[in-house]
């Protein structure tokens, strides 16, 4: 096991065995216990003949006379050296990420709670930056995960390079990295930041025979102790300060503040008021009539959804769906609007006549679901013909998770379930998309309408959209008219239906129904117009809200 003949090593000091890789201390500590105890048993790093060194569990016994002076020491062993090496091989990979080399979430944790109780001590400044890369998942949707591997790798070392030697830099997961800053001033803290964007911000080459590819990454920084005394909260609040940074646009620093710890408690408050809401019956869905633009007439409308907080009053939509999507909850409500809107096509059909199409904002989320065929199920149940719905999506959907969203949309198309892109020219705007994925309107962003009298190039593509639009066979909603004025442009640009608080906003279900009443009454379908000279205020009869 030691490599040695026994001659080689009869009568000599074991001291030859030694490693150096224990110091004095202890073989002093070593022999003491050894003396007083008689036996000592540990781990020793010793040195073999050929000089490879190896890991032994020893137990030394000492055998005395009768009168108590030392006979001899038996020293027995066994080599744990494989045993150490995969030991140590699990410490790794329970500490490090084995992509980077870079410290851990686990590791990561150790080093901040042994930071913070060193600061504790000495009372210096310790920082922690979380970090998040910017459109990271484009470069692996792009161009494959093995690239986005090396770019993660090429970040790590980047980080590096930016901070001292006593400062940890870790992978946390995906695209997430943290920095421990320990004894730093507020000055330094900023340098670094910036020289971490900067750096970050250069150029990747991550294939010779592609174009150099760039990213930007987002920082949240926290300080120990004033913006929390304890890992948890010194985490939580520099992620808070990270996501404010994305929101503020990306490939910036974002000192964490009280106030976003007030707003992300505020949020938590109002996602759990917001699960009560639907048991409660705060949430209600209002309609907004869509007008035929040349027949000035209501045929269609939007459901929106409302939310009246018992405290806080009406919650804009922009505010609560958000939070409605974060949380899953939108599952729940867009079922819930869904049914409420058929009902009410139901019951207007039996009044009126006539179906009124209502449009349902369709969210992102709505289309992983699973129970996909339930909406045209419901429409058969009530004896309501497939057109009765129009769902209204967003362009991202569309380059999101192509194939399913893609499947969907052919199955609402079979079922004669209409489609609308909401907010075009918002996001990719791409009219040749829209064609192959079988939509059925447009609803024109409101952001063009209020340009469309004094911003030229609004106006030219407005006009533009329109005209390609109906090559396409694919119609057209303007949406948020408020004046005359557009919406005379819009007619004569050939747009096929308006929306907007020209006409009406959205409204409960008995109002929208006593709009329609009035209608029928004012003109029998099919006799009254907008036209250059009409009130269409006049012909729907509404005030402005
Ligand atoms: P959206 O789908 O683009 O809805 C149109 C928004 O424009 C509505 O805002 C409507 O009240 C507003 N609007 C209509 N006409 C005018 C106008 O002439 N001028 C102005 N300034 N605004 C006008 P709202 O109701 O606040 O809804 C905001 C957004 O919330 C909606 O935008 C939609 O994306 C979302 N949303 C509303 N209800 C639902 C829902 O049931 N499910 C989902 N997933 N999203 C919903
Ligand atoms: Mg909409
Ligand atoms: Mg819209």
């Amino acid at each position: 096991m030691t490599g040695y003949e026994l001659a080689e090593v009869a009568g000599k000091d074991p001291r030859i065995f030694q490693s150096g890789r224990h110091k004095k201390a202890f073989y002093q500590k070593m022999w003491q216990r050894l003396l007083e105890e008689d036996h000592w048993q540990g781990e020793l790093w010793d040195r073999r003949k050929d000089g490879k060194i190896q890991a032994k569990w020893i137990n030394i016994t000492l055998i005395r006379h009768s009168d108590g002076r030392i006979y001899c020491y038996v020293a027995q062993f066994s080599d744990i050296t494989e045993k150490k090496r995969k030991d140590e091989l699990i410490m790794a990979q329970a500490n490090y990420d084995l992509l980077t080399n870079l410290p851990n979430r686990n590791l990561f944790k150790n080093r901040l709670e042994q930071e913070i109780k060193k600061s504790q001590r000495s009372g210096l400044l310790l920082s922690l930056f979380f970090l998040d890369l910017d459109h990271f998942k484009d470069v692996n949707d792009t161009l494959g995960h093995d690239k986005g591997d090396e770019l993660l790798k090429e970040v790590a070392l980047r980080i590096l390079s930016c901070v001292r030697g006593t400062d940890t830099v870790a992978r946390l997961g995906g695209d997430e990295f943290a920095v421990i800053l320990p004894d730093i001033n507020k000055l330094r803290i900023e340098t670094i930041a910036l020289h971490i964007i900067q750096e970050l911000s250069k150029s990747f080459n991550l294939d010779q025979n592609q174009a150099d590819c760039y990213i930007s990454t987002s920082i949240g920084i926290v300080r120990f102790p004033e913006d929390g005394t304890d890992i948890e909260s010194l985490m939580k609040h520099a992620d808070q300060a990270m996501y404010k940074a994305k929101l503020e646009g990306r490939g910036r620093f974002c000192y964490f503040t009280r106030s976003m710890q007030q707003e992300a408690n505020e949020k938590m408050a109002l996602t759990h008021d917001l699960r009560q809401a639907l048991v409660r019956n705060e949430l209600q869905v209002y309609y907004q009539p869509i007008l035929e633009i040349t027949s000035g007439h209501i045929i269609k409308a939007e459901a929106l959804l409302r939310w009246e907080h018992p405290q806080r009053g009406m919650i804009n939509p922009d505010i609560f769906i958000a939070l409605a999507e974060e949380s899953g909850l939108i599952l729940e409500i867009g079922e819930w609007v869904f049914k409420q809107s058929i009902a009410f096509i139901d019951q207007w059909r039996k009044q009126f006549g006539y179906i009124i199409q209502v449009s349902v904002n369709k969210s992102p989320l709505q289309f992983k679901q699973i129970n996909k065929l339930l909406w045209p199920e419901r429409l058969t149940q009530l004896g309501l013909p497939g057109n009765s719905i129009n769902v209204e999506i967003t362009e991202g959907l569309l380059l999101k998770d192509a194939p399913i969203v893609k499947d969907r949309l052919l199955e609402f198309r079979n079922k004669g379930i209409e489609v609308s892109i909401d907010d075009f020219g918002t996001g990719f705007s791409s009219l040749s998309y829209l064609k192959e994925f079988d939509i059925d309107y447009i609803k024109i962003d409101r952001s063009f309408i209020s340009n469309l009298t004094h911003n030229e190039t609004d106006r030219t593509l407005v006009e533009a959209i329109i005209a390609m639009a109906h090559k396409l066979d694919i119609r057209i909603i303007a949406e948020g008219v408020e004046t005359k004025e557009q919406q005379e442009l819009l007619i004569h640009f050939g747009c096929d239906y308006v929306q907007g608080f020209l006409y009406s906003p959205a409204l409960p279900a008995e109002e929208f129904s006593k709009l329609i009443i009035q209608q029928q009454s004012q003109a029998p379908v099919g006799h009254k117009g907008i036209s250059k000279n009409s009130s269409s205020q006049e012909s729907v009869g509404l005030k402005r809200s």
